[in-house]
């Protein structure tokens, strides 16, 4: 056992912060890395190399023996390369650890087989990483030994993003340098820009290993492809919030240190409403920071769960009949001079900043609710979407009692003179204190929903990137911010002209806030009503990311090109058609090889006991009922088997594009579903020591 160290000793141990940057380097050297990550520019090369060597020298004598440029690809997971500091040796066979400014700020990692969407031929495949000086530099403690991972962006040979950091970066941008027009308006004159912070809540499962590993379709596809529901499921909401189990506990434990090491500030844990699925929230921070931060929770809470003999899933519905997994992104604008720009305060009525605010982000949502779906779009979140646990495939706004009181009073008449407080809780019992209650209740089942002094996206997905999500925010949000300033800043009248504007974008955009049961039959039919978009899948949202109204928008505020999104949309559809596959291909090669001769060998089992029985002078009519069952589903099984073999045929014989990923969609999955039932159907039937998979009692209740 090596000694214990406290949470304050072990924080941010493996990152290379600002305060070791500090005390590593020259002041003026320090002085100009600073500059550069606050207002953006170029390091020279002299100070590269001088940062450079600080870094190198903190990472080896941490242990480390090699560098990566660490990046997030379209894949949408991050992709390393590791290159160690070994030097060429000196004329006695000796080496040095080396490492250049010009290793830190560029790498050409190659790279040609990520996804590209065309941007790239592979005969002319220069693929660039750039050091993002904005997030800091780490080191990662893995197997291979201890990695220093430089966080960058990836660009092709003529300056189009490959990856989901280049876009982000560049839509915080857009929106710092419009929201910062905003408040100089309200004569903040102080603020130097507008930081978009980040707090993710991340769902998951844990599995045991050997479970995991007896199952193909966990292995391949991170989701059950078949599977009974289990006796029990989540009706008893026992696990959720429940105490966490000491296997389960050891995890989160680790877990944390491993977070913590990286900076990550681990913070919540607890128990979700499915059995085996758990929950951790980070204290929230600038966009940029909190997305990679989010791909090291997911990747560390991979890892931890191979050190403790499980898996982890990440998958949005690894298990059908109970809730899949998500990811809430809370998002809010502050200024660097500590103003949040989604704070109404006690009285927001007064407050017209906050009211502009809030009236050009009801803009945005409206305008781009197709974007904001897509965004939070990704094939595993198909099964979340419109589904009975998550928001609905419609993109609406909660704002709360308070709020909405606001907002009608202001479409109504012009002005609000009056704010519903918040009050006093009183908890009934003398012994209890009673409790300030807030001024609005939370809404649950609200894709968009404020909570106070931020809003929470509600949709992402749980394994998928959260880089998208806030790009789209930063992107519609500063759209709304640059139209509105240009109103007001010619005002001759500011007060008027606001005043104005806010009851315009309010009266206009009302139609996206609702506050009832978003997850109500009756919700879907009134957002219709509505004209508010309801777009059921990934690939049904895919072509929102080319209307001509997105690529304005995103070309104005240069986060995305025109190429950039058309390469993105092929991305989508590939990554769509080729995930459906390899499902329908694992499901395929479940039934064939192991479900179907399972099932026959049970049958042969089950026709000799009829017939030993009846020999033995028995009723055997319950023996041969069931082998009449279990026969009759074994062919249906072969039926659609045979049928999902087909289609998978014809799927692959298509081009590549958006037709084969709507057959995927509309055939293949049907194929996939039709496959299905009967074998859930045959797994009730069949013994259990003949089934050839643990149960989903097995997976999610002895964890
Ligand atoms: P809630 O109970 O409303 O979901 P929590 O306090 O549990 O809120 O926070 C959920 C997540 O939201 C956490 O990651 C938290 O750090 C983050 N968060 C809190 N305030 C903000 C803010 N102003 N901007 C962005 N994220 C925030
Ligand atoms: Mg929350």
């Amino acid at each position: 056992m090596g000694e214990v160290l406290s949470v304050e000793e072990i924080f941010a141990k493996n990152v290379f912060t600002l305060g070791k940057m500090k005390q590593r380097l020259p002041k003026s050297v320090f002085k100009e890395v600073k500059a550069v990550m606050d207002r953006g520019g170029e390091l020279s090369l002299e100070t590269a190399d001088v940062v450079a060597k600080a870094m190198k020298d903190w990472a080896v004598e941490n242990g480390a023996t090699h560098y990566t440029h660490w990046f997030q690809p379209l894949t949408g997971i991050t992709a390393e390369k590791h290159d160690s500091f070994v030097a060429h040796p000196d004329e006695e066979g000796k080496t040095i650890m080396e490492f250049s400014g010009k290793e830190l700020i560029k790498g050409e990692p190659d790279a040609s087989s990520f996804p590209s969407g065309g941007l790239r031929a592979t005969f002319e495949a220069r693929g660039y990483t750039a050091w993002d000086m904005t997030s800091p530099a780490f080191l990662k403690e893995a197997a291979t030994g201890v990695i220093l991972c430089i966080p960058t962006a990836f660009c092709s040979y003529t300056g189009e993003a490959l990856d989901k950091k280049t876009p982000l970066l560049r839509s915080m941008e857009a929106v710092s340098e419009q929201a910062l027009r905003i408040v100089r308006l309200f004569q903040n004159d102080e603020a130097t820009k507008v930081v978009a912070s980040v707090g993710p809540e991340q769902e998951y499962f844990l599995v045991d290993k050997e479970k995991y590993l007896k199952r193909p379709d966990l292995i391949f596809a991170g989701r059950t492809l078949f599977g009974a529901p289990a006796p029990k499921g989540q009706e008893m909401e026992d696990h959720y919030f429940g105490v966490i189990r000491e296997r389960i506990g050891a995890y989160m434990k680790d877990l944390n240190e491993e977070l913590w090491k990286l900076g990550v500030t681990a913070k919540t844990q607890h128990n979700e409403v499915a059995p085996a699925q758990h929950e951790l929230a980070p204290i929230y921070e600038t966009a940029n920071i909190a997305v990679d931060h989010n791909q090291l929770v997911m990747e560390t809470m991979k890892r931890v769960a191979v050190h403790h003999d499980m898996r982890c899933l990440l998958h949005e519905k690894p298990f059908a009949g109970v809730n899949g997994s998500g990811k809430h992104n809370n998002w809010s604008l502050g200024t660097d001079n500590g103003v949040n720009l989604l704070d109404p305060g006690d009285t927001p009525n007064e407050n017209i900043q906050f009211l502009l605010v809030l009236a050009c982000i009801m803009k945005a949502v409206d305008t781009h609710a197709d974007l904001l779906r897509q965004s939070a779009s990704d094939v595993g979140n198909d099964h979340r979407l419109g589904a009975n646990e998550a928001p609905p495939a419609i993109i609406s706004m909660f704002l709360g009692e308070q709020l909405e009181d606001v907002v009608k009073q202001l479409v109504e008449t012009g002005i609000a003179e009056t704010c519903k407080e918040g009050g006093v809780l009183e908890t009934g019992v003398s012994t209890l204190p009673n409790l300030a209650k807030d001024a609005t209740d939370r809404n649950r089942t609200s894709p968009f929903a404020f909570t106070g002094n931020k809003f929470e996206f509600r949709m992402v997905g749980s394994a998928d990137s959260i880089a998208s999500p806030n790009t789209i925010l930063n992107a519609i949000v500063a759209e709304a911010f640059c139209e509105a300033a240009d109103v007001l800043e010619k005002a001759e009248d500011f007060d008027l002209a606001v005043h104005d504007l806010i009851k315009e974008y309010m009266t206009k955009h009302q139609r996206i806030i609702f506050n009832g049961n978003g997850y109500s039959e009756e919700w879907v039919k009134e957002a219709e009503r509505r004209g508010l978009p309801n777009i059921r899948s990934m690939v049904e949202a895919v072509e929102t990311l080319t209307t001509d109204k997105a690529v304005k928008l995103f070309e104005k505020f240069h986060i995305f090109t025109k190429a950039e999104l058309e390469s993105r949309e092929e991305v989508l559809y590939e990554t769509y058609a080729k995930t459906i596959n390899i499902e329908a291909l694992t499901m395929i090669d479940m039934a064939s090889r192991q479900i179907v001769p399972a099932v026959v060998k049970y049958t042969k089992s089950l026709a000799d006991t009829v017939i030993a029985v009846k020999e033995a002078g028995a009723d055997a009519s319950v023996q041969a009922k069931l082998l009449g069952q279990v026969s009759s589903g074994l062919a249906q099984a072969k039926t659609a088997l045979e049928k999902l073999q087909k289609t998978v045929e014809e799927a692959g014989a298509m081009q590549e594009g958006k037709a084969q990923a709507f057959f995927y969609k509309d055939v293949v999955r049907m194929a996939m579903e039709d496959l299905r039932r009967p074998v859930d159907e045959l797994e009730m039937l069949v013994e259990k020591e003949a089934w050839p998979y643990p149960t989903y009692a097995d997976l999610m209740f002895e964890v």
